[in-house]
């Protein structure tokens, strides 16, 4: 899906954001270690990740020294892992960063986005099956410049194992050992650590899943009736519509400009909304067949704007995976498709180049997706985006059903 999520405006090929790099930075001049290598025998293929170089780290020229790094030495032995042996580490930022008074100090974002590179470069020499995040510093470099949506801190990101297509490795953000330092001994957090550090380790032993193309899975077609029979048959089908703005009550502005279906993992197929009489007919047979039970993702939007503007009555619903998601993890900001998609099945945001024209100034207001339906490429881009949006909610209400325990 490279063509459809390109950010090859805003990054060089080495991950370098442009106007960032170690002369901008600077930090390498006021270090014992400047510009530290990654250290580590690497046996088990696991990197890991962490904010930035301390006193004793900069002073012996290697990661993981002070108190912190014998608090996760000490960790990852628990769990039958050698930290030095079995891993290569390497920081966010690779020089210490210190405040006026020669203190350590937490990186900054510019310093971050500064380092990304080197981060980036040790990932593609390496090649490591898991990449273990310990903190909020990996997890803005990792992201920073490739996550449009609100990042979030780690708190949002901790405990996926994101199987991530650029690198083809496991991403297992998880805490810094610093910050489970500061919690009580019986906290819930040491739960939480200890269960992510074992599902990271335990991905370092998984092969990588081959995915197809999410592209080339979905059909676009302008052939409305034969699309709506060819979908009403007895089955269960996530279906997905693209609209004006957020709400169908004022009619005479708003309208559905498209729609997908998808009833398998491997395809979907999205069409421009149905207008004749006949075509809504067949819409309405579908979406009221009792024998398709429907899916969607947050499906209080679709009903609501078939039944406000076509008298359509969606029936029966059988799963809306934003609810599942806010039940199976009721952690903020992590119930959109585009998150769930990423972290579960590796899919980047798919929405970049179509979600400008999504915006409405208000939530009554009209968005600018009329002009994508002007040109032919456009046109298809959006149904493209569609047909994603029915394919990743099929994929994902399966994955959840078998999750509660009713697939
Ligand atoms: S922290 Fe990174 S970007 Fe900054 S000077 Fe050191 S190696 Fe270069």
């Amino acid at each position: 899906m490279k063509g459809f999520f390109s950010k090859e405006q805003t990054t060089k090929a080495d991950g370098q954001m442009k106007g960032y790099s170690c002369a901008t930075c600077g930090l390498y001049k006021y270090t014992l270690s400047p510009k530290m290598n990654p250290y580590g025998k690497f046996k088990k293929g696991i990197m890991v990740i962490g904010e930035a170089p301390g006193e004793d780290e900069d002073r012996r020229s290697k990661p993981w020294q002070g108190k912190m790094g014998k608090v996760l030495q000490k960790k990852y032995k628990q769990l039958g892992i050698d930290l030095f042996e079995d891993c290569v580490s390497l920081n966010a930022i690779n020089c210490r960063p210190v405040d006026d008074k020669g203190a350590n100090r937490p990186p900054t974002d510019q310093e971050i986005a500064c380092c990304r590179s080197k981060v980036v470069t040790a990932i593609k020499q390496y090649q490591p099956k898991v990449i273990i995040l310990q903190g909020g510093a990996p997890l803005s470099t990792m992201f920073g410049d490739k996550w449009t949506g609100e990042l979030g801190g780690i708190t949002k990101w901790r405990g996926w194992a994101i199987p991530d297509r650029e690198y083809r490795a496991w991403i297992c953000p998880t805490f810094h050992p610093s910050y489970i330092e500061r919690q009580e001994k019986e906290s819930e957090v040491h739960a939480l650590w200890q269960d992510d550090l074992e599902q990271a380790i335990k991905k370092a032993g998984e092969p990588f899943p081959e995915y197809k193309d999410e592209e080339k899975c979905i059909v676009t077609t302008d052939d409305i009736e034969g699309t709506l029979r060819k979908f009403n048959t007895p089955s269960m089908m996530a279906f997905d519509i693209e609209t004006t703005g957020l709400k169908p009550y004022d009619t005479s502005s708003h309208q559905i400009v498209s729609i997908s279906f998808c009833n398998n993992e491997e395809e979907a197929w999205a069409i421009p909304f149905p207008k004749t009489k006949k075509e809504l007919k067949l819409l309405k047979k579908l979406l009221e067949n009792p024998e398709v039970k429907k899916i969607a993702a947050n499906m209080k939007y679709e009903d609501n704007w078939l039944t406000v503007l076509h008298n359509i009555r969606t029936s029966p619903w059988l799963f809306d995976t934003m609810q599942a998601s806010h039940i199976l993890d009721n952690r903020h900001g992590i119930t959109s498709l585009s998150f769930q998609s990423y972290v579960r099945f590796g899919v980047p945001e798919y929405d970049q180049e179509v979600s400008p024209y999504l915006k409405s100034s208000d939530s009554h207001g009209v968005n600018r997706i009329m002009e994508l339906t002007k040109g032919k490429a456009s046109f298809r881009k959006l149904l493209l985006y569609n047909g994603i949006d029915s394919l990743m909610t099929f994929r994902l209400a399966m994955a959840q059903m078998k999750e509660v325990g009713i697939a």
